[in-house]
């Protein structure tokens, strides 16, 4: 590979919308007749499905007839049949990396494939900029999950030298950091911000006395705002991987932002999660994709419970053609959409936060005739003009998340403690 060049791999990066497609469904459709043809749970569910392989044609024939994998369906299977459930493709001696994913789930790996996995986490890390010469610190855990050791892989694949650190003793991080000019730092937001943090009250500014030029944050990034915060603390570029437990990364931000290039191999869809058909495009919903690598334990049209504001379509500047997954917003069961907007707490909270006397809120969704009725209960901590701060509240709200709601203040103590950001009292 040259080194500082753009692109991993030009020519797969750049292809047409139209030949990515087809190169798409050249990767997709062996790897559907290799789960049909090797795997009894996707035999069973396809033929469950009214549906024979040979019907599987073309990418239309997946999306209407390959059932959905969901997490529930892998437990539930693995579960009756430890370790692996009938999910499992391969000899249980030709495995060489068996990861868990929350649930739990077993996830096995062949050699190959693990290899051909932690190749497309390369190109990820390198769509976000590492490169070569990087000293990386991976603050991702090492232990049981496809986290640490896979990415650790993926950027000594691109020549990096990379610290173990994982997660946890911010001190030694930081020490760390500065002994040894880490140039990029990998994590979970909420960690990464605390390492700014702990840096501080070390006497250390990390935008100064660190070497930091990217941080690379695991899709997690809930506000433009905390974007701004890990940049400013850091002095450093901000760019998002997007994976999950059981898929690994599929997607990662260029430095022109906009959202995170799915890697070309991921035909990713958008689906309404209630009703399971596909959204108008562009529009949110829940992210569901296929794994083309697998051979142990290959993993089919699975929902993965991510809600994302949706595919940015737009022609990116830096000239990869796969669509950006923009912002995800959290979970299916987080997330609620009303009047076919989905609702971010993450944003509420911004909101809330602007006022120092405002404090805990809640989000209740209901429909109590045909229309689904919006209302965020908030506490104040301090004597407020009620009527006003509403009012104001009104507006803000209406900017952040593009919906009216009622806004109602209540005294400290209000919200039981006990009782979750939301309450969606809809009964459908
Ligand atoms: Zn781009």
């Amino acid at each position: 590979m040259v080194e500082n060049q753009t692109y991993w791999n030009m020519e797969t990066e750049t292809m047409s919308r139209d030949k990515l497609l087809e190169y798409q469904w050249s990767k997709l459709l062996p790897q559907l007749r290799y789960a049909y043809s090797n795997v009894p749970y996707y035999r069973r569910s396809f033929e469950d499905a009214g549906m024979k392989i040979d019907d599987i044609k073309k990418v239309e024939d997946y999306y209407e007839r390959v059932p959905f994998l969901s997490k529930t369906q892998i437990i539930e299977n693995q579960k009756t049949n430890p370790p692996f459930g009938d999910l499992l493709a391969v000899k249980p001696e030709d495995l060489s990396r068996i990861y868990i994913a929350p649930g739990p789930i077993a996830l096995p790996f062949t050699k190959e494939e693990y290899d051909m996995l932690t190749s497309m986490v390369a190109k990820g890390f390198y769509i976000c900029g590492a490169r070569k010469k990087d000293i990386v610190n991976l603050a991702a855990n090492f232990h049981w999950v496809i986290a640490g050791t896979a990415l650790d892989e993926a950027f000594r694949k691109i020549g990096c030298a990379v610290l173990p650190g994982g997660p946890g003793m911010s001190k030694m991080h930081v020490e760390m950091m500065r002994l040894t000019r880490t140039t990029v730092l990998m994590g979970f937001t909420m960690f990464v911000l605390k390492l700014g943090e702990t840096a501080k009250e070390m006497g250390i500014d990390p935008s100064k006395e660190l070497s930091l030029r990217l941080l690379i944050v695991l899709g997690d990034v809930r506000t433009e705002d905390t974007k701004g915060r890990l940049e400013k603390t850091f002095g450093a570029e901000v760019r998002e991987a997007y994976g999950t437990a059981d898929l690994g990364l599929i997607a990662a931000e260029c430095p022109d932002g906009g959202g995170m290039h799915l890697y070309e191999e991921i035909l990713a869809e958008v689906i309404d999660p209630k009703t399971g058909k596909h959204v108008p495009f562009g529009e949110g919903g829940e992210i569901v994709a296929s794994d083309i690598v697998r051979r142990a334990m290959p993993i089919i049209r699975y929902r993965t419970g991510d809600i994302t504001e949706g595919l940015n379509l737009d022609p990116c500047p830096c000239g990869r053609s796969t669509p950006r997954l923009k912002r995800i917003l959290g979970r299916t069961s987080d997330i609620p959409k009303v009047k076919g907007m989905f609702i971010n707490p993450s944003e509420v909270e911004s909101v809330i936060k602007r006022h120092p006397e405002l404090g805990k809120f809640q989000i209740i969704v209901d429909r109590p005739r045909l229309e689904d009725e919006l209302t965020i209960k908030v506490e104040f901590n301090k004597p407020v003009d009620k009527g006003k701060i509403e009012g104001f509240l009104v507006n803000e709200l209406k900017e952040v998340i593009r919906l009216k709601s009622n806004v109602v203040l209540v005294e400290e103590g209000t919200i039981p403690q006990d009782a979750g950001v939301l309450d969606d009292r809809r009964k459908v």
